[in-house]
């Protein structure tokens, strides 16, 4: 299977540079276009012989599988772009947020298969979370299409099209917050009086312990939290510190804030 993408940046390379090191795609199954080929730097820089164009209908001409990697202000103009050159082997998948099916296959010719991905950066790492929804025509080969994919970064779940507002809230924009977290914690370890460098690495390396606890033992995490609140300890302190400054309250509004600003631009 070779894979096409339109556009070349933060998400095509996350995708792309994921697909080699899972080995579901060598570099000579990619493809990737983007307006210039000032444009093409990054992705070149990134990916070794990566191929490269600057013409969108060239992409969907040589891959049955397209990835439209472009900024969700121009989707439909992208779109419109390459409607006379769909075939139907194409099968479109949209990694645009906000962007809803029926906008996605509008400008498409009747009957062209399209999923909907919500991914998110960390599938640079293999640690991505996805979700996707089918397009009106889009077949069960194509779920596992989009699944092989997918999975091979990470995470990946079917959701129906009205849950992805609320995913983009939870893991599309979920890894900015942590980010954050990230850097407030290190920051706490400096100001008790870690070297910056160390106070990075274990605040980094407890949000990735944390989550792979979750993940791999299947607790809840409140039954995780009460193990390591051992009574009058430091712990229980600090968790008494994070309910007073609305720490649960702060994270649920982010969450509502992005899904709500994603309802919007759909
Ligand atoms: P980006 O700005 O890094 O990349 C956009 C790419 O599109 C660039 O390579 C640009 O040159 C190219 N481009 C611009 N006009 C074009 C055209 N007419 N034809 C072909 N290519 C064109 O943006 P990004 O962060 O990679 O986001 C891409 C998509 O991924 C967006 O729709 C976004 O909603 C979605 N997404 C991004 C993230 C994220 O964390 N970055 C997470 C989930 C979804």
């Amino acid at each position: 299977m070779t894979i096409g993408f339109i556009g070349a940046g933060k998400m095509a390379q996350a995708l792309a540079s994921g697909f080699i090191a899972s080995r579901v795609a060598s570099v000579d199954k990619l493809f990737a276009s983007a307006p210039s080929m000032e444009s093409l730097q990054g992705i070149k820089e990134k990916i070794n012989n990566i191929n490269v164009t600057t013409d969108n209908k060239d992409i969907v001409r040589k891959n049955d599988v397209i990835i439209v990697a472009v900024k969700p202000n121009i989707l439909s103009q992208v779109l419109k772009e390459i409607a006379p050159v769909i075939r139907s082997e194409n099968l479109i998948i949209s990694v645009a947020a906000g962007i809803r099916i029926p906008a996605i296959e509008d400008p498409l010719p009747n009957g062209t298969r399209v999923v909907r991905v919500m991914p998110n950066t960390p599938c640079l790492v293999g640690a991505g979370a996805s979700a996707y929804s089918l397009g009106t025509y889009a077949q069960s080969r194509d779920a596992e299409t989009v699944n092989k994919l997918m999975s091979a970064v990470g995470l990946c779940e079917k959701v129906p099209e009205s849950l992805i507002d609320a995913v983009v809230g939870v893991s599309g924009s979920g890894p900015a917050y942590m980010f954050v977290a990230i850097e407030a914690l290190a920051d706490g370890g400096v100001k008790a009086g870690l070297p910056r460098h160390l106070a990075l690495k274990l605040a980094a390396q407890t949000l990735l312990g944390a989550g792979k606890m979750v993940m791999e033992i299947g607790a809840h995490p409140a039954e995780l939290k009460d193990e390591v609140c051992s009574p009058g300890g430091t712990t229980i302190a600090a968790v008494h510190t994070l309910e007073k400054n609305g720490f649960r309250g702060a994270l649920i509004d982010a969450v509502l804030e992005s899904c709500n600003r994603s309802r919007e631009l759909g």
